[in-house]
């Protein structure tokens, strides 16, 4: 009776590791004994091994809840002395509403009580803001987020068309280290890796945006379901996924998660230049597809383009694919999986009749689809478009062999919102001077550098 009129309070002691995402947080009773969480446990027996907690921390110093999957949530509020049913509750309001604020307080599902015990405790903003939304002339929305700590990443919504989904194509890191030669981003250099919080914080704003413009609001009646307004999501903004692979096999966990973000597998796509360990943990225990950024048939090429060639050459990487893809796969769920392989045409670079024959060879030797890219320039760059010709007998040549292929328009590259265009290496924040250019081979020199 005392009990129920109490207002339970918690007290967060966090044990520093040195890094914040790791740190343990435990609750303490402030004025009288909380509920021993063994009590609490001993009636949800198989929550008894999951009891160490160990939860990430936003950048002030809170519980980060975004990105923080089902099963933790419920270990953690069940420690506290809540029921387990309450993290179910908070984790539908997070994400399967998702419209408004994203303010704990204003979650009508939850009790008073316990939305007053938890706001001061958390942290639903992501360490992200959306600071600005830039629209191109064919639709495609830049989404720009300030990240607590500093710097600035990049979201792009890609509208649907010809009766495809909208598309949101999610940033991984700010920065990356793969120094692909092509790329805008890379020029950045790798400044920081964003936490799990950060990606589902992306995702979660532009879900917001577009349900606000469809007129879902916190205050919207909560009866039926909202159709989600995101068809697909890629993680192919700036950064390198697989180079920050726990973080982003976290977010996938809320993303995929029915009970959460609740995407099907087959609608959410993490790319990578070719980190062939993290694509062999990815493949192993994650069910989202995967594309893979193949870019050049000869390791000559590759390693001048995409210096990750020098250390996971063609050959490791190719095989590595035919092993985890395809009916005889090791990892029971890719059996009916196919691999997506990217391929941007540079001018003179990757475009010759001898890349189509062994880009037609590669593509029959592995269960996949390819996908051609056509080159978005930017400031400083050696590279050209190959003209649309190529581009054309490319897909002839592929098709005609059996092949399933499709030619990727750019979408937002009058507001640098395309492809391998994100990210602003001269922000001072975090600056970090650009990585080295590297020497084209001979075969290619001059139509490199003209
Ligand atoms: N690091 C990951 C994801 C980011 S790049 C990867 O390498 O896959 C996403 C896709 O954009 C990749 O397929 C990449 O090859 C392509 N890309 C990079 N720069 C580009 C550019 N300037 N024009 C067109 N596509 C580009």
């Amino acid at each position: 009776m005392l009990r129920a009129l109490r207002p339970r309070v918690w007290r967060l002691s966090v044990r520093s590791t040195g890094n914040a995402h790791l740190s343990t947080i435990c609750a303490a009773p402030a004025r009288r004994a909380a509920p021993a969480p063994k009590a609490v446990l001993a009636h949800e027996p198989h929550l008894v091994d999951a009891a160490p907690q160990s939860l990430p921390l936003s950048a002030d110093g809170r519980v980060a809840l975004l990105g923080l999957p089902l099963p933790a949530l419920q270990r953690w509020l069940v420690n506290l002395g809540e029921r387990q049913s309450r993290a179910e509750q908070l984790f539908a309001e997070l994400y399967r509403r998702a419209a408004g604020s994203g303010d704990v307080l204003r979650m009508q599902a939850l009790s008073a009580d316990f939305r007053s015990r938890l706001a001061p405790l958390v942290d639903t903003s992501g360490d992200v803001t959306l600071t600005s939304v830039v629209p191109a002339s064919d639709g495609t929305r830049k989404l720009l987020f300030a990240l607590a700590g500093g710097g600035t990443v990049e979201a792009v919504i890609i509208p649907a068309r010809n009766g495809s989904r909208t598309t949101l194509c999610v940033s991984s890191q700010l920065g990356c280290a793969m120094n692909c030669q092509f790329c805008a981003t890379a020029r950045m250099g790798l400044r920081r890796n964003l936490t799990a919080a950060q990606m589902v914080g992306q995702v979660l704003a532009a879900k917001r945006l577009l349900l606000a413009e469809a007129g879902v609001t916190d205050d919207t009646p909560r009866t039926g379901s909202i159709t989600n307004p995101i068809g697909n999501i890629v993680w192919m903004g700036m950064g390198e996924p697989l180079h920050n692979v726990n973080e982003v096999m976290t977010a996938l966990e809320v993303v995929l998660d029915p009970a959460g973000l609740a995407f099907s597998h087959n609608r959410v796509t993490v790319s990578t230049s070719g980190l062939v360990p993290a694509i062999r943990r990815f493949v192993t225990h994650s069910t989202a597809s995967l594309a893979v950024s193949l870019n050049a048939t000869s390791d000559e090429v590759r390693s001048y383009i995409m210096p990750v060639n020098r250390k996971h050459p063609l050959d490791e990487l190719l095989s590595t694919l035919r092993e985890l893809f395809g009916p005889h796969s090791p990892v029971a769920h890719r059996r009916r999986d196919v691999v997506f392989l990217e391929y941007v045409l540079l001018a003179g670079v990757n475009d010759t009749d001898a890349d189509i024959q062994r880009l037609v060879d590669i593509a029959r030797s592995l269960p996949c689809k390819v996908n051609l890219i056509t080159f978005n320039p930017h400031d400083g760059t050696p590279f050209k478009p190959s003209p649309q010709e190529a581009l054309l007998r490319f897909r002839h040549a592929l098709a005609s062999a059996g092949v399933v292929v499709t030619i990727r328009e750019s979408r937002g590259d009058d507001q640098m919102a395309a492809c391998g265009q994100l990210g602003k290496p001269e922000e001072t924040e975090l600056y970090k001077p650009p990585p080295p250019r590297m020497k084209p081979p001979p075969s290619i020199r001059d139509a490199v550098l003209g």
